[in-house]
């Protein structure tokens, strides 16, 4: 048997009070997920424990079938692995955002959106600098998002290290930094490797060119999102399985190289409403004739919520249906040892424009599926089922270990 899962990241919303209390879901128009329903069943999952943030990184990890409690060790180290970056026992990965600060204010998280050939430079600046004074290397990802692997000398450090509270730039956007500075023990020397970030990036011919084209001068690193290597068994171990992911996103990709499946770049995948849709699709689809289990992600109704627009939300998921699902079902019909799963990964809601756990609806077909009384996709008839999957990954494992899955 084959496996399809198709993420539509973000999909699930509150009622939107603008739109007589419906959720896009509701709004927009999907007939085929609702087919998917149709032909197999819907219900409730968690894809976010209780007691952890509502990420991304958390809920993908459940999407692709691991524990997040048990998996899950920081989000640079899913995007080191990304980098094909491989850490040792005694390394840490941190994300380093290349910033703008502002009189120490949080003024730009993403430095303006500096190019990676520009954050290259930089990058070279700071392994010459602060790579020969600290226990760090450096090494370049895309535009702001960059990796810093720093070396623990003993294992009591490397504990602090991972224990460190660290604020993510992009939740302290026009605030003072000074009381978000990494905290705990050992964090005196990220402090130290920030201050000098500072003094090594200021006046650099790159910011004075970006300074020249009035645009904002990536002033200062900051260190946040670490962890050691996740502990993840590769699909082969797990489920005797090989696989491939699809996604435009640098996090996801990373949780599948983690996962020991084949990353497929397809062009123009830009995690936004535009999208190659019929790009991925194809290769999800051509993926599966050497691959038993294929991951599409799409990132835009996550994208559009976050930036509090319904309309473009709606758009993205009848996107998503009608050029993701729409073709996957008509490859069911020619390919019937298959599994289809189509589900979201959390909520992300027009209303606070950001993430948000609880229960979101799953929508199930293909081999061994008994079909459900049920015909359409929300977040409201998913719970007027009495499915509820509350160990969100238990779900895709069921999917991908089960013959027979009763609901
Ligand atoms: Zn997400």
């Amino acid at each position: 048997m084959k496996y399809l899962i198709l993420l539509g990241d973000g999909m699930a919303d509150w009622p939107l009070p603008d739109y007589d209390n419906r959720t896009p879901l509701e709004i927009a128009h999907t007939p085929a997920i609702d087919d998917v329903v149709s032909r197999g069943v819907t219900g409730q999952f968690c894809p976010i424990p209780d007691g952890l943030p509502a990420g991304s990184d958390i809920g993908n990890l459940s999407m692709f079938g691991y524990d997040p409690g048990a998996a899950f060790r920081g989000r640079a180290p899913i995007e080191a692995a990304n980098q094909g970056i491989h850490l040792a026992d005694n390394q840490v990965a941190f994300r380093c955002n290349l910033v703008t600060l502002e009189d120490g204010v949080m003024k730009n998280f993403t430095a303006d959106h500096i190019s990676t050939e520009e954050a290259e430079e930089i990058i070279a600046v700071l392994n010459d600098t602060l790579g020969k004074e600290f226990p760090v290397k450096f090494h370049t990802g895309v535009s702001y998002r960059h990796c810093a692997v720093v070396d623990a000398s003993e294992a009591s450090t490397l504990d602090n290290m991972v224990r460190m509270a660290c604020e993510p730039p992009h939740n302290i956007s026009d605030k003072e930094v000074a009381p978000w500075l990494p905290k705990g023990d050992g964090s005196a020397m990220i402090h130290q490797m920030i201050a000098r970030s500072q003094e090594v990036m200021a006046d650099l011919p790159v910011n004075q060119r970006r300074i020249a084209e009035g645009k904002l001068p990536a002033t200062s690193a900051w260190f946040w999102g670490q962890g050691k290597a996740p502990e993840m068994e590769s699909y082969a171990d797990r489920f005797g399985l090989t696989g491939a992911v699809i996604s435009a996103v640098d996090l996801v990709m990373g949780i599948g190289v983690c996962a020991g499946l084949d990353v497929i770049k397809v062009p123009g995948a830009t995690g936004w409403i535009d999208t190659n849709y019929e790009g991925k699709v194809q290769a999800g689809l051509k993926a599966l004739d050497d691959h038993d289990f294929v991951y599409i992600h799409l990132e835009a109704p996550d994208e559009t919520a976050h930036q509090g627009r319904a309309d473009l939300k709606i758009q993205a998921i009848e996107d998503f249906d009608a050029r993701i699902v729409a073709p996957c079902l008509e490859y069911l019909d020619s390919h019937p040892d298959l599994r289809i799963l189509v589900a979201p990964d959390h909520f992300t809601t027009i209303e606070t424009k950001t993430h948000a756990g609880g229960p979101v609806p799953f929508a199930l077909c293909g081999k061994g599926i008994t079909p459900d009384d049920n015909t359409a996709y929300s977040e409201r008839i998913a719970a007027t089922t009495d499915v509820l999957i509350e160990k969100g990954h238990t779900l895709v494992e069921r999917m991908l270990r089960d013959s027979v899955m009763l609901f």
